[in-house]
């Protein structure tokens, strides 16, 4: 089983994933970690992403579809990856669409987390005293939700129609959400 997990910053896909990595065994792949760990080790693509990412902006889709490619054709990961911020544009989930049939993989559901502008700006601002991430600051934190806006729609459109879209109440509480997604996993696992 494939998934992807779906939603602004702030709407909670990184603890959600942590919840489904440990009940269900997957592997989580966040794009977001592994461009930070880019900019952490120092490397010439952390040098080209760096200002991007602190300004809320998306990076190029090549250097993110690079960074999945491997995970999706690894045997480790097989039919085990939670897919946490990625697809984030069309072009990214045509790109995991055709990664993925290339490695007789698929995706078997789209959770979608949906929380407002106003949800987001509270939890980021409280991210940002425990984690000191430098996009964590509520100017960047509503850029971020505004790219998110921008290119979401496409990407949710996309998933609607293949039927694999799932939206969960991301207002909830942490363990409520866990098991609205439990639910869901369950009834796709059959
Ligand atoms: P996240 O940790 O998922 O909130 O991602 C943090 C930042 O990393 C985003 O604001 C983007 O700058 C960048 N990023 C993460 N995933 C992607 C993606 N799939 N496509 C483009 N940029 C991404």
């Amino acid at each position: 089983m494939n998934i992807v997990i779906f939603g602004p910053p702030g709407a909670g896909k990184g603890t959600q994933s942590k919840f489904i990595v440990n009940k269900y065994g997957l592997h989580q792949l966040s794009t977001g970690d592994l461009l930070r760990n880019e900019i952490k080790n120092k490397t010439e693509l952390g040098s080209k992403i760096t200002r991007i990412m602190n300004n809320g902006e998306l990076v190029s889709d090549e250097i993110v579809s690079n960074l999945i490619s491997k995970f999706i054709s690894n045997d480790i990961y097989k039919h085990k990856i939670i897919f946490d911020g990625y697809p984030r544009t069309l072009a990214q989930a045509n790109n995991l669409d055709n990664l993925l049939k290339a490695n007789k993989q698929k995706i078997n559901i789209v959770l979608k987390l949906s929380v407002s502008l106003e949800t987001v700006k509270k939890r980021i601002l409280e991210r940002q005293s425990q984690e000191n991430r430098a996009d964590d600051n509520e100017e960047i934190a509503i850029k971020r939700y505004q790219t998110y806006e921008k290119s979401s729609e496409p990407v949710l459109h996309y998933y609607k129609q293949s039927n694999l879209l799932k939206v969960v109440n991301g207002e909830a509480t942490i363990s409520e959400i866990n098991s609205e997604i439990s639910d869901l996993i369950d009834t796709i696992k059959g």
